[in-house]
């Protein structure tokens, strides 16, 4: 490692610091963060760290720099400074939460906004081609630049091993989970990594709204054989959103003598779709067993964790100053799915490009106005119900029941009141949610708490509580 050390202080006095950063810091910045810091050397009291990237320099620096400084400075009071640079290299910071970068990373936000294709040729070099538009790959869709998390760890080490291996492993691998959680760039980089690595495999790669249409042309032009040993040629077929077949019955004959011809031949096939085997409707039996023989491998939903980090690998790549306490507004805020956080992030680009401004939290606000409102979590009349019962130690059937006791009586027109403030539901929707009460019974109930808050102020702090409780 290096060299230059100076002072009483050496790696050892690291290796007696680095263990207190998770406990001082808390496990969840050490593990996304203040792992990746390097000791490089102490000189003239000042501590030089390294990291592998710029934006992992700038956020350390910003947020954990004074705590850092302090916890070095009681190691050895001489200490008045430290300094993080970035030094890029095998870190495994590239190759676990972040993008790597691989020549298609080194792209800035430009060529991410125009998005250029490519086209996949193994496919086209088949001349006399039924598949003559063979669909686009998309450059930016590798494995360098998917970002790894829990929600998508299993689909990410599938794809891997069905990418890399010689033998096959799982046959189909079934990737699933909802509209834009990265199932196409997934399926993308696997093709992108074969066509790379392992020259010699036909790959075909196209959505099951391409297959049934070269199906149907097929079929229209009396063409079906050279279509069938077009597609049973193939060593590897990736089918990507399957679920479009569902209830076309003879797109699904033909996929499934497809599939049979491959499996027999021992071909890798592929597939995707926005639910698993099981789950899919319109499915006929015998083609969701089929899809379910090999490995299914989900992608859940996004956690806070993987947003920030699919954030923070996009930042890497662009060359604009954004503070982290955006990323980290966005990555709280944007919950919908990956595609959406993407885009997000280009607005407020394009938007502080545009305008020549700085990017700050007000102008984030600004730029995605529209988005944040579609985000936002909107409270349900359960979730009020719920949070009341608690707070007040009643059952939730005591909402819609029609015991009259005050005590549950009470809370039952609180969360009514509620009801009433914080959703958008009507008068008469909101009493049948309770136990299918009349709209009076709730207006009353609206006017019996809002007197009641005029006149006692511990229940009017109560109600404010609880309504802050809910908004948050
Ligand atoms: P799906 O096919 O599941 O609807 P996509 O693969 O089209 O979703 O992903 C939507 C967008 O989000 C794409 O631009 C993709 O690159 C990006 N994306 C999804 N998952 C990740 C990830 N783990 N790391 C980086 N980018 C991702
Ligand atoms: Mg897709």
């Amino acid at each position: 490692m290096q060299n230059c050390m100076s002072g009483n202080l050496n790696l050892d006095n690291w290796g007696h610091i680095k263990p207190q950063l998770s406990q001082f810091f808390g496990e969840k910045a050490y593990e996304s963060w203040l792992k990746f810091l390097k000791f490089d050397q102490l000189a003239g009291g000042r501590v030089y760290l390294t990291v592998p990237s710029r934006f992992l320099r700038d956020w350390i620096t910003t947020r954990f720099g004074d705590k850092l400084l302090t916890l070095w400075k009681k190691e050895n009071n001489n200490i008045h400074s430290i300094e993080i640079s970035v030094q890029a290299g095998e870190d495994s910071f590239d190759k676990t939460l972040h993008t790597n970068n691989s020549p298609n990373n080194g792209s800035s936000l430009d060529t991410v906004l125009t998005a250029p294709n490519t086209k996949l040729d193994t496919t086209t070099a088949n001349t006399n081609s039924l598949l003559n538009a063979p669909p686009a790959l998309d450059p930016r869709y590798t494995f360098e630049t998917f970002v790894v998390g829990k929600p998508n760890e299993l689909a990410y080490a599938a794809a891997q091993r069905v990418a890399t291996a010689n033998v096959i492993n799982f046959n189909p691998l079934f990737l699933h989970g909802g509209v834009g959680l990265g199932k196409t760039h997934l399926m993308h980089a696997i093709a992108w990594h074969i066509q790379n690595h392992q020259k010699h495999r036909q790959v075909i790669y196209m959505s099951a709204e391409q297959f049934m249409y070269q199906f149907v042309r097929a079929l229209r032009h009396k063409n079906m054989i050279s279509f069938r040993e077009q597609f049973r040629s193939v060593d590897v077929l990736m089918i990507d959103d399957v679920q479009f077949i569902s209830g076309k019955d003879s797109t699904q004959e033909e996929f499934f003598h497809t599939f049979n011809a491959l499996m027999d031949k021992k071909k890798q096939i592929i597939l995707s779709a926005d639910k698993s085997p099981s789950e899919l409707d319109g499915l006929q039996e015998r083609v969701r067993s089929r899809m379910g023989w090999g490995l299914v491998a989900d992608i859940h939903p996004t956690t806070y964790e993987l947003r920030l980090g699919i954030l923070s690998a996009k930042v890497e790549v662009l060359d604009i100053e954004i503070p982290p306490l955006v990323l980290e507004f966005l990555a709280h805020k944007i919950t919908s799915n990956i595609r959406e956080l993407e885009g997000a992030l280009n607005r407020i680009v394009a938007h502080a490009t545009l305008v020549g401004q700085k990017i700050t939290l007000d102008s984030t606000q600004q730029a995605l106005k529209d988005l944040l409102r579609a985000n936002e979590r909107s409270l349900t009349i359960e979730d009020i119900q719920k949070t009341v019962a608690e707070h007040y130690n009643v059952r939730i059937a005591d909402m819609h029941s029609n015991r009259r006791l005050r005590v549950v009586a009470r809370p039952r027109q609180v969360a009514m009141f509620l009801c009433k403030q914080l959703t958008p539901k009507s008068l008469p929707e909101i009493g049948r949610k309770f136990g299918g009460r009349d709209h009076t019974t709730v207006m009353h109930a609206v006017k019996k708490v809002g007197e009641l808050m005029a006149t006692d102020p511990l229940f009017e702090q109560d109600i404010t509580m609880l309504e802050n409780m809910l908004k948050k």
